[in-house]
């Protein structure tokens, strides 16, 4: 039996969103934050650009020009009033980060400096704005060292290096999760009032992706397999400037200081696609126009990549505003990028999908909106939405930022007000079932092998341009990685850091997910957003205006649909 612990809220992951949340809980409950990895490696340090908020202080700008934004760059599939919300209470939230310590760059009479980023606009779509506060391009590393040191001021009791493998539900209520200790195996039961999934996205899906390799969607797989459905998650975003066959991120933020996008012939292609934001188009259309001007074989030397320029900005620039891709592309490269430009291509990014919740971080586990008691995610494992089918750049910070801290605040009313929730029979029944199975399985396949299949197949089937005859084969090709992951053999049979049993047990997720996104795609007959389809390139506002549920079930999967929240802004052709 695990050994078992009483928190009265347990937060799942210990990014932005995770300890966004735990600030708004810490000294005021009894909290436990539960992270499989140490707190600060989270994926949110890896942030560059920015935060965008209309604070207006190198320009005009205002909080109803960046929900506009919002809403035209998520292609209309944004639900409104989430939107209307994450960018009025952006500004408080870059101010409250600023009052805890958060060392942003700034102008010369000291305010938060800003700087341009792909789809903000002024005056709805008018001209690009400076909107995103950034702290040099070490934005999200700056945010999470200081929420972190919030939350050891805070004493907030954090188990690092355990993975969260199932998520416990009892009566319709969430009443706590099963984690196993990386350093010992053994496995550990949280029971809890509350509890908030804030475990991060599942860019390890594709094979070029920014994303680290804890990116494998745990939070989305353990909820999907205890019957929460996942809301859009056909809308995978690819970045357009990953480092050539690395995919390690170039920031938007280097466009937003001047970079240029040049084909084979040193063309500035985005002229073609984009007249009004040129380079600081929103992404999906850039990674686009990527992958078409290759088609025309202008890609450099003929293939799939481009150049980033930047040699044309100061130095001073670059060393300043830009200093930790500076030294990336001269350490991965060995590439002066104040004398070369950057071989750069589109990089699977970011979900726009995931948990459904609303905007207090509840989740919802159907299409009326129905609230699970005691269960809530926030940041990138979470769909609020108001990314709709494509993210703008600076706004996965405030999404993290700003539903965190709502979840936290809504978690403190709830354990203030609930009664200690039963655990289910059994309770660490389904997590040791699943890990034995792994640990004692003689079959032959090997993990890595058919995570490398998934990852290169999803690239080539379910990326930035699809069909129905390419995705259907990558239907077809998941149904037989699924065999042979009944298959796969774990040579260590051991306990301590058995890392090869856990990444096992990730790429199980990762599959669940991959197939996600193709069954989503495969019936979103339409393009919309980072969702193109070649056979379908038209958005078809009467068929498709709606957010898509996927449910796995001992059927197979089932998806239902729900309405999109239109408050001012009626669909309108999306022009840039
Ligand atoms: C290279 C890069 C640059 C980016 N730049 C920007 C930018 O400039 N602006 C912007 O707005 N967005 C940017 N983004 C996106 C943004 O950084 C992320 O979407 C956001 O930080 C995610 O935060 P999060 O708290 O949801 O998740 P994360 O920061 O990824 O944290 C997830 C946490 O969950 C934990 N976890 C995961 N699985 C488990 C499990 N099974 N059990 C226990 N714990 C678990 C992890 O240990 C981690 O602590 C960038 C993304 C990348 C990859």
């Amino acid at each position: 039996m695990a050994e078992i612990h009483r928190y009265d809220a347990v937060i799942i992951g210990g990014g932005g969103a995770g300890l966004m949340g735990a600030v708004q809980l810490a000294g005021k409950c009894n909290l436990a934050v539960l992270s499989k990895l140490y707190p600060i490696r989270s994926h949110t340090g890896t942030a560059q650009g920015g935060i965008g908020a209309a604070l207006g202080n190198m320009e005009e700008d205002h909080p109803e020009w960046h929900t506009f934004d919002t809403v035209k760059g998520g292609d209309y599939l944004v639900d409104q009033d989430a939107a209307e919300m994450m960018c009025r209470e952006a500004v408080e939230t870059v101010y409250d980060l600023e009052h805890m310590g958060l060392p942003f760059s700034r102008t010369e009479d000291g305010r938060i400096a800003q700087r341009r980023f792909g789809g903000h606009t002024k005056e709805f779509g008018k001209a690009p704005v400076r909107r995103s506060c950034y702290a040099a391009d070490r934005t999200g590393h700056m945010i999470l060292q200081t929420l972190y040191q919030q939350c050891i001021k805070q004493q907030v009791h954090f188990f690092d290096e355990f993975q969260v493998v199932d998520v416990l539900l009892e009566n319709g209520r969430a009443v706590g999760v099963v984690a196993i200790q990386a350093a010992t195996g053994e496995l550990h039961l949280f029971h809890a009032k509350a509890l908030l999934f804030a475990s991060g996205g599942c860019g390890r899906i594709y094979q070029i992706t920014s994303n680290g390799h804890a990116l494998t969607g745990d939070g989305m797989a353990i909820c999907l397999r205890r019957g929460i459905p996942l809301e859009d998650m056909e809308f995978f975003q690819f970045h357009p400037t990953g480092i050539y066959k690395m995919g390690i991120l170039i920031t938007e933020g280097a466009r937003g200081e001047g970079g240029i996008l040049r084909n084979r012939k040193g063309e500035r292609f985005m002229q073609r696609y984009s007249p009004t934001l040129l380079d600081l188009a929103p992404r999906d259309i850039i990674s686009r126009a990527m992958y078409l001007e290759a088609r025309n074989g202008l890609g450099i030397d003929g293939k799939n990549y481009f150049h980033l320029d930047l040699t044309h900005l100061d130095r001073k620039i670059l060393e300043e505003k830009l200093p930790d891709v500076t030294d990336f592309v001269r350490t991965y490269l060995g590439i002066d990028p104040v004398k070369e430009p950057i071989p750069v291509q589109p990089t699977a990014h970011y979900p726009m999908g995931g948990i459904p919740t609303d905007m207090d971080g509840r989740v919802l586990c159907d299409e009326k909106n129905t609230v699970v008691p005691g269960m809530y995610a926030a940041g990138e494992v979470a769909c609020v939405s108001v990314h709709g089918a494509n993210r703008l750049g600076t706004n996965s910070l405030v999404d993290i930022l700003v539903f965190g801290r709502r979840a936290g605040r809504d978690m403190l009313k709830l354990v203030n007000a609930a009664d200690w929730p039963p655990l289910p029979p059994e309770p660490d029944g389904f997590a040791r079932q699943q890990i034995e199975a792994l640990r004692t399985a003689s079959g032959k396949e090997s993990a890595a092998a058919i995570r490398e299949t998934l990852q290169n197949d999803m690239m080539d089937k379910a990326s930035v341009f699809r069909d129905a005859t390419q995705l259907k084969a990558m239907q077809a090709k998941l149904a037989e990685l699924r065999e042979r992951y009944k298959q796969v053999r774990v040579r260590d049979r051991g306990s301590v850091f058995n890392t090869e049993l856990l990444e096992a047990l990730e790429l199980g997720y990762l599959i669940d997910l991959a197939e996600t996104i193709v069954v989503g795609a495969v019936a979103r007959d339409e393009s919309r957003g980072a969702h193109y389809r070649e056979d379908f390139p038209q958005r078809d506002d009467a068929q498709w205006l709606k957010h898509t549920l996927f449910y796995q079930t001992d059927k197979g999967p089932r998806l239902t649909y729900k309405p999109v929240v239109i408050t001012k802004y009626q669909p309108q052709e999306r022009k840039y």
